[in-house]
């Protein structure tokens, strides 16, 4: 027992990171479903299972298509100091200044939550139920990542600032601890004009409250003895090192309920931009929408991602993804 507690230790030395843990992922696409308006949300609600389940397929695809990784973040910090005002907005002045190659390399999130745009306008304008709600499931994903101030830098896990682990600690193990307490009365779903502005001010947003997600967690840091900082959970035959809750609880106050403000954010968020795509596609009636199974092709695409991140989860124990709050943790 002992040398399994030493191994499982050893897996957490090294990580890469997830956006809100599954547990956030998953509450932010189905508490969206509630804040639709009445034409949407009986569609929405009768496959709520469907968005909420796969609201971490993005990250389950990491594992089987390359493309996948950038995706999820903009290491914006490679690129400008704040304000940022020198950033092109528009994906062609960006490859114009940049390169299509280096923005692959730090990161393309605001640019393919509007690809996700159109995809889910055309699913809507086609009816194809599956590709809407496919669609509609990654696009929420994408857009709660945009959230995560720690996914607007390069140092995305603190190891630039001796805080490795601060990114599974900030997005999933605060959630996985309070979440459930969260206020989810949110309003109402409503119609962005100007997409790319409102994910470019959520980007700054973003990157405008690392200060405090970095400098809090050093302040509190310090006033924490390091066998307080840490607690072990065993679970079956699994020992976590992860946060203490009493660690946790301090960080989240000193941040002010900065988690629970961006959890808000995100759900209201993905609930607009599904509600623009569906207006901008014509407002479509969900009665007249397909129902079709899943084709061989997408259900064996669905199957193959699956399988791909089942075996490299197996195969990757020495780089743990910080699906949980416990990973990730040095
Ligand atoms: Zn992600």
């Amino acid at each position: 027992m002992k040398k399994t507690i030493a191994f499982l230790l050893l897996l957490f030395l090294e990580t890469q990171v997830n956006a809100w843990g599954f547990w956030g992922h998953q509450r932010i696409n189905r508490i969206a479903v509630f804040l639709l308006p009445p034409e949407m949300i009986s569609f929405y609600k009768e496959n709520i299972d469907f968005i909420t389940e796969h609201a971490v397929d993005p990250d389950k695809r990491r594992y089987s298509i390359a493309e996948e990784a950038p995706r999820h973040y903009i290491d914006l910090d490679h690129y400008c100091t704040l304000p940022c005002d020198s950033m092109p907005h528009r994906w062609k002045d960006a490859v114009a200044k940049y390169s299509e190659d280096t923005l692959k390399a730090y990161g393309i999130v605001p640019w393919h939550i509007q690809t996700m745009m159109y995809r889910l306008e055309d699913a809507f304008k086609a009816k194809d139920k599956q590709k809407i709600l496919r669609t509609s499931a990654d696009i929420g994903h994408y857009i709660a990542d945009s959230n995560v101030p720690l996914h607007t830098t390069e140092n995305y896990n603190g190891a630039q600032t001796n805080q490795v682990g601060i990114h599974g600690f900030w997005e999933s193990r605060i959630p996985e601890l309070f979440g459930e307490d969260y206020d989810y009365f949110i309003g109402k779903a409503e119609f962005v004009a100007k997409p790319s502005e409102r994910i470019w001010a959520t980007i700054m947003e973003s990157h405008r409250a690392l200060d405090s997600v970095f400098g809090f967690e050093k302040q509190i840091s310090q006033s924490f003895p390091a066998d307080t900082k840490y607690a072990f959970d065993t679970r079956g035959v699994t020992t976590s090192k992860m946060y203490s809750e009493e660690y946790t609880l301090a960080y989240s106050k000193m941040m002010d309920g900065m988690v629970e403000r961006k959890m808000r954010r995100s759900i209201k968020m993905v609930a607009d931009i599904w509600f623009t795509c569906w207006v901008n596609a014509g407002s479509p009636d969900f009665k007249k929408i397909e129902t079709h199974q899943h084709t061989a092709q997408e259900q064996e695409e669905m199957e193959a991602e699956e399988k791909a991140w089942k075996e490299k989860k197996k195969a990757m124990y020495g780089h743990p993804h910080a699906e949980t709050g416990s990973e990730g943790v040095k």
